[in-house]
């Protein structure tokens, strides 16, 4: 069997300086992957949020079969109906508060978050974009705008203007929101720092304080929805409802799509004056996401999956209590990071566990935690296998 891993370093553009995993996959199914080697993995990751509902569920693959049947790319987003983009907006604007009824769709979470910046921006012409500190929010410049790690967003200077970076939790800074600000983009649990959670006083004063000034709120759900934290979204956890929702990942079953939620009347904004210049988007709400989409959602929302993952997240919970290497866990449902002593060894931990087939990542702004995120659909039984393998990883790398 050919060794990828040269071709892989020539031909394919590199997102990290280092690849150290490198999984040659020949399939995925549920909760696993293969690798060429035949080697079998558990997704603990989800591919980061993603597979809610584990790889290649057969009904989202029946509807993807079913849609490619019928047709494929038809038109730019916006200009012709599409059965399926019509379906999932409706599916989801039924679970969504008044406030949240009209949805662009997008490809992707830097798209979506874009979108939710520039209606902002039509919304009060306002300057001044607030973000939290060790957030991400995506890759494309508007996005890199407000990402809360500033070293590493000044590598792209120039990028937007007038940012302002504040510190999650600290309901005192919020102060420094004005009706000078265009809006606030937040996660309500921030993933890239360890699923660190929003206080519920934080959430509440946020809303308020948008509000008080008209900032518009834009959460960034990218990571954290489509069930999870035990909740569809996990702004439902703390009754604070957004102006602009931004969603993606775990939307697609496993396929690309983005979409931001608005008002009817904010999303009208974007309609006017210029045909197609306020946001758009060629492959935007392609039907064969759409249709995956859809059948993620409802799988999501069946009674096997959405009101079983807090209890799943529990039992995540209760096995890191045998593991004293593990000084905190933070998260809600199946949306949790473990934290370890150092950096060193959760860095050990990891590739152990990669070693041992259970798959688990790092955080962007958090080296002693480590993402543990499963499909929605794992089983008790999957569970407690997984975290056999974790405690044996975790011995191997303290010895
Ligand atoms: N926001 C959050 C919280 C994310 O985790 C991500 C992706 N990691 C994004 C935005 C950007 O999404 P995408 O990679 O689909 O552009």
């Amino acid at each position: 069997m050919p060794d990828n891993r040269h071709l892989f370093k020539k031909y394919i553009a590199q997102a990290s300086d280092f690849a150290p995993f490198c999984i040659d996959v020949e399939k995925g199914e549920g909760i696993y992957l293969w690798d060429k080697a035949g080697k079998k993995y558990i997704d603990f990751i989800s591919g980061i949020c993603v597979n809610n509902v584990g790889h290649r569920h057969p009904v989202v693959t029946k509807a993807i079969e079913e849609q490619m049947r019928k047709f494929l790319h038809v038109m730019v987003y916006g200009e012709f109906i599409q059965q399926p983009q019509l379906d999932l907006a409706a599916a989801l604007c039924a679970r969504l508060p008044s406030q949240l009824q009209k949805v662009f769709l997008l490809n992707s979470g830097s798209e979506a978050m874009e979108g939710a910046i520039k209606l902002a921006r039509l919304y009060n012409h306002r300057s001044q974009i607030v973000s939290f500190s060790r957030s991400y929010h995506g890759s494309t410049m508007g996005a890199m705008s407000v990402l809360g790690d500033p070293p590493i967003r000044r590598r792209f200077d120039p990028l937007l203007p007038d940012h302002l970076l504040l510190e999650y939790n600290d309901v005192a800074q919020l102060e420094k929101i004005t009706d000078k600000t265009c809006c606030v983009v937040a996660e309500v649990i921030q993933s890239g720092s360890g699923m660190t959670e929003a206080t519920p006083g934080f959430m509440e004063a946020l809303r308020r304080r948008c509000t008080q000034t008209g900032a518009l709120l834009v959460f960034d759900e990218i990571q954290s929805g489509f069930g999870r934290t035990g909740k569809l979204f996990a702004f439902e956890h703390y009754g604070q409802v957004p102006d602009v929702l931004c969603l993606a990942k775990g939307m697609g079953g496993g396929m690309p799509i983005g979409a931001f939620v608005s008002s009817p009347e904010l999303m009208s904004l974007l309609d006017n004056e210029h045909p197609l210049m306020g946001h758009a988007s060629t492959f935007g709400g392609h039907p064969l996401s759409c249709a995956a989409s859809l059948a993620a959602l409802e799988i999501i929302l069946g009674p096997q999956v959405l009101p079983l993952v807090e209890e799943k997240g529990r039992r995540i919970r209760h096995h890191l209590q045998d593991i004293p290497q593990v000084v905190s866990v933070s998260g809600k449902g199946l949306f949790l990071a473990a934290r370890f002593q150092d950096e060193k060894l959760t860095a050990r931990v990891q590739e152990r566990c990669m070693a041992n087939g259970l798959i688990t990542f790092w955080l962007l702004f958090n080296h002693e935690a480590l993402a543990l995120t499963p499909p929605l659909v794992i089983t008790d039984e999957e569970i407690d296998r997984s975290m056999d393998v974790f405690k044996r990883s975790v011995r191997e790398a303290s010895l």
